[in-house]
């Protein structure tokens, strides 16, 4: 079976423990006015960015590295767009890599159904699940999508015990105000989730829409100092929450 993969990264040490070899798959159901891969937001079936890959081939490729992967306890981290929707595909990829006995990681919108969810939980060994807000209208505005089935599966998922941090892209003028934060931080204390990761705005794809050429809403805003992320991040902290900002423990 083939897949569509929009770019392979080797070396990658902020995508789970160790070092990683990361894989973005092309496809994606929500359209974040944030995206810093809007070039991996387009159907798998539509031709430009990336390359269509037989999935035996590709693991032989992931396989290279595997002697950087033991020494540090690293593996192979399948990211997007939003992998899931190459659904067959992923499962088939995500079993090949299970059978050489490969740590996975995988970072998902949390947009599927969760039958679907739940198979990728037999198969995956870690998640990174992202949170974007608790306002439902805000949310389907900024992200083409509702967010009622995301954070039932991100209930449902923290209580099946799988080993999952939720990750929030903190956005300027979106998710950033006192409320926001507050209801993000109940939300979290209510499915318990046990480690957050902030992942403060960069304009990472407003450049690739210039350089690309890609039609898509831009924000048009500036980075956020990182002491202004932290600041912030505060309000999310919760009983025993492991907590970090694009990787810095705080
Ligand atoms: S879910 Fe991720 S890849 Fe998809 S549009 Fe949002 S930020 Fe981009």
């Amino acid at each position: 079976m083939n897949v569509a993969v929009l770019n392979i990264q080797r070396f990658s040490v902020h995508d789970g423990p160790g070092i990683r070899t990361t894989v973005f798959l092309r496809g994606c159901n929500m359209r974040c006015r944030w995206c810093a891969n809007p070039e991996s937001i387009a159907p798998a079936s539509i031709g430009g960015f990336g390359a269509w890959r037989d999935v035996e081939d590709l693991v032989v490729e992931l396989k290279r590295d595997l002697a950087y992967f033991e020494d540090s306890g690293g593996g192979i981290t399948l990211s997007g767009g939003e992998a899931s929707l190459q659904f067959q595909a992923l499962v088939q990829l995500l079993e090949a890599l299970g059978r050489e006995g490969l740590h996975t990681v995988l970072q998902t919108n949390g947009l599927m159904s969760r039958e679907k969810l739940g198979t990728l939980a037999e198969l995956v060994s870690h998640f990174h699940f992202d949170l974007k807000g608790m306002d439902a209208q805000r949310h389907r505005s900024n992200t083409g999508a509702d967010n009622s089935l995301i954070l039932e599966n991100a209930a449902w998922l923290s209580a099946s015990g799988h080993p999952v941090d939720f990750r929030i892209p903190l956005i300027p003028g979106f998710n950033d105000s006192p409320e926001a934060l507050v209801a993000l931080a109940d939300f979290l204390d209510t499915i318990d989730a046990k480690v957050v990761e902030i992942l403060p705005y960069h304009p990472l794809g407003e450049g690739k829409i210039d350089r690309l050429g890609i039609d898509f809403p831009r924000l048009r805003l500036s980075a956020m100092p990182e002491p202004v992320a932290i600041l912030k991040a505060g309000t999310l902290r919760g009983k025993g929450r492991r907590m970090s900002v694009a990787c810095r423990e705080i």
